[in-house]
């Protein structure tokens, strides 16, 4: 019998040796000089990186780095240095990886493996890690007993939030089974072999680096932001050989408890190490080992309801029905009524239900939720009607797109065939509204009009609507209210990060407009939106108020004390990590790029989005980078101290054509340019500094013409 210590020690020796074997393996067959780099990440081996404090980038630096592992290895029987040698495992496993990432970019193309995750997607999971749709993380490792067990786990595991990484058997269970796996609908199946464990802990440090702002090194700091802010666990299915124990010490270090089943020389851990054997209770244990609070609604529908499905894709063979606001009359609607006219839950359709259309048809359809409440304000109705689109989409099987009467649903005949009707979407806005909402809304009533007809007539009514809510936003300018906000939100995980929240500047994840920051402090006068009376206005141009960096450097606790609203280069507002996109000089036009965190190609500063947003985050004031909202590209105060829009030289074609209506819009406004979109490059124009300049002086861009920046 071997003690749990030397089943560890023992683990992180062979996953060493492997990694040993590996490392020497592909320098004596590419050299020492060959570039090392893992596909879109401006953190390198972030193991390597995070821990040792080492830019990893050719085969020697990776051969190198292999004695500061062996180093943190010390077989002495001292708690301390078992968990040393499980963090040292988990970089070995990292290492073991990054040498299929040598001769090409992709080396699991054409498998079931995901590997390595890309920056984009651990910055994707900011918003709903804050929101608390994503409540936590388990790393499955092993085949379940059984093909059905597996995938029951799994998906209770989806249908809570909870991310899941696969490793090893249990993914060709789940593939057996077809269970539909990818980053966005948040089951991954990570690697076949235990070292694949190494991209989840990549991952893991990258967000305690990209939203913690932990610096490379700070061994501490890392373990310290994993315990307190990654609800994190691994379930690890018997038989758990040595290597693997070892990875599961180096989980346990980073505050991650272990459950299995396996007793073989296993001793339980109070809160860390956790033997169970009905795996069939796993989650609750799991859950309640990690502390994690679940946002649960009951709603009385006949399919899975969770955050999860939000990224699900309903192919049109897959699809039943689907309302189809591009050719039809379509819409969706809050509106307030008065409480005589609201029967709470009644929820009605008018016309036919889904069981009286033919398969494949595309319908028209209009949903209008009305409620009543003594504090509801009809200010609310658009960041109600705002939040349907998550709403429906955490429907199992349903995919909604769009918002007003630009909407599109998809219902699947798997949703069909589990008896899903028109009338659940009624009960999943009412119980949604109903929770979230429930200190304005007293009631609410949802009604469902299906035909060609009847919502021809009523669209042009909610039109009406829609148009009269659009006079009002506009006549919202930062000088025209008395307060801004404050969101607080992502502290969870950037403990120093404030959003200053204005009419003209929305908060820099895109989700909180005034109005939605307006509204989450009147729904919840102590949450994370508190109100910043306009007041000591020190610079207009830049945007300095005594009462911002009053509050900034209370929420802060001191951190950052000092932010305009309005300058790129003069105190900017900090970032999260959560940024849709990122500004940042051009120095041969003196102009900015913008660039958005879906576009992974280069840019004309030589640095990928990735690269662009490691120079800021994690709260930390960047002078010439700045994280900031889509929206706010068209904004009149977007970097208005500098110069404003007439800065912006390039951003990526997507990008550019989904802001032009409004951007041109503006440009028209302020500068009198016409179709200024035009005068801007994108990738597809160049992404050369020198080229790109000679193109601005071809198109005679107004920023030739402005002051050099610095
Ligand atoms: Fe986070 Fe700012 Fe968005 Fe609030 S507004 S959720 S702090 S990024
Ligand atoms: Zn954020």
């Amino acid at each position: 019998m071997k003690t749990l210590f030397n089943r560890v020690f023992d683990g992180s020796d062979e996953m060493f040796a492997k990694a040993e074997e590996e490392v020497n393996k592909i320098v004596a067959e590419v050299g020492r000089d060959a570039p090392l780099t893992l596909p879109s990440t401006a953190y390198f081996c972030a193991c390597i990186y995070a821990y040792i404090g080492k830019k990893v980038t050719t085969t020697g630096e990776l051969q190198d780095a292999l004695a500061d592992v062996k180093a943190m290895m010390l077989r002495e029987p001292r708690t301390n240095s078992i968990f040393q040698s499980g963090v040292g495992t988990a970089i070995a496993a990292e290492m073991i990886e990054a040498c299929k990432y040598v001769k090409t970019q992709t080396p699991y193309e054409g498998t079931h493996y995901h590997g390595h995750f890309t920056d984009a997607e651990v910055r994707e999971l900011g918003v709903p890690l804050v929101t608390g749709d994503i409540p936590g993380f388990v790393v499955m490792i092993g085949p379940a007993p059984s093909t059905e067990e597996a995938v029951e786990t799994i998906k209770g595991y989806q249908s809570r939030g909870i991310f899941v990484f696969l490793i090893g058997g249990i993914i060709e269970q789940a593939v057996e089974a077809g269970l539909s796996m990818s980053f966005p609908v948040r089951v991954v199946p990570v690697g076949e072999e235990i070292w694949s464990v190494g991209h989840v802990i990549s991952l893991v440090v990258r967000a305690a680096m990209i939203f913690g702002a932990i610096q490379p090194g700070d061994v501490e700091g890392f373990h310290k932001y994993t315990f307190d802010r990654i609800n994190a666990f691994v379930n690890a299915y018997k038989p758990v050989n040595d290597i693997t124990v070892a990875c599961g010490a180096g989980a346990i270090k980073l505050g991650f408890p272990v459950i299995t089943n396996d007793h073989d020389d296993m001793w339980a851990v109070p809160k860390s190490l956790i033997i169970y054997d009905n795996t069939k209770d796993w989650i609750d244990t799991s859950i309640e080992a990690r502390g994690i609070k679940l946002k649960i609604t009951k709603i009385d529908i006949p399919v899975s309801f969770s955050s999860a499905f939000e990224g699900e894709i309903i192919r049109k063979g897959d699809m039943q029905v689907e309302i189809d606001g591009s050719r039809k009359d379509c819409f969706e609607l809050v509106t307030t009524k008065d409480a005589s006219e609201v029967e709470d839950h009644k929820i009605v359709v008018e016309g036919p239900e889904i069981d009286e259309i033919p398969v494949g048809s595309k319908i028209s359809m209009s949903y209008t939720v009305e409620v009543a409440g003594k504090n509801m304000q009809p200010d609310f109705e658009p960041v109600f009607e705002r939040k349907i689109h998550s709403f429906l989409n955490c429907v199992e099987g349903l995919m909604h797109t769009g918002q007003r009467d630009m909407i599109r649903v998809r219902i699947s005949k798997a949703d069909f065939e589990a008896g899903f009707k028109f009338r659940h979407i009624g009960e999943v806005l009412y119980a949604k509204i109903k929770s979230e909402f429930d200190t304005v809304v007293d009631k609410c009533q949802v009604r469902i009009v299906v035909g060609d007809e009847p919502n021809a007539a009523l669209r042009k009514h909610a039109n009406e609507v829609f148009d009269k809510r659009d006079e009002r936003l506009k006549s919202m300018t930062d000088e025209s209210v008395p307060v801004f906000y404050s969101c607080i939100m992502c502290q969870a995980f950037s403990p120093s990060h404030v959003c200053i929240v204005t009419p003209e500047r929305l908060g820099l994840c895109g989700a909180v407009s005034w109005l939605d920051a307006k509204a989450t402090n009147e729904l919840n006068p102590n949450g994370p939106c508190q109100p910043i009376f306009k007041e000591g206005c020190t610079d207009e141009r830049l945007g300095r108020y005594d009462s911002v960096n009053a509050a900034i450097a209370d929420a802060t606790h001191g951190a950052v004390e000092n932010v305009t609203l309005y300058s790129l280069l003069e105190d900017p507002m900090t970032s999260c990590g959560c940024f849709e996109c990122i500004c940042g000089i051009e120095p041969m036009s003196m102009g900015v790029i913008v660039v958005n965190r879906e576009f992974k190609g280069m840019t004309p500063v030589g640095m990928t989005f990735g690269e662009l947003a490691s120079c800021t985050g994690g709260g930390v004031q960047t002078p010439g980078y700045m994280g900031h909202g889509r929206h706010f590209i068209s904004s009149k105060k977007f970097i208005s101290a500098e110069g404003g829009l007439e800065r912006i030289v390039w951003m990526p074609k997507e990008l550019k054509d989904d802001v032009a209506d409004r951007l041109n819009k503006t440009a028209k406004e302020m500068y009198g340019i016409d179709n200024f979109t035009d005068m801007i490059a994108d990738e597809t124009i160049t992404t050369d500094g020198e080229e790109l300049l000679n193109w601005l002086t071809e198109k005679g861009h107004p920023v030739l013409g402005l002051e050099p920046l610095m």
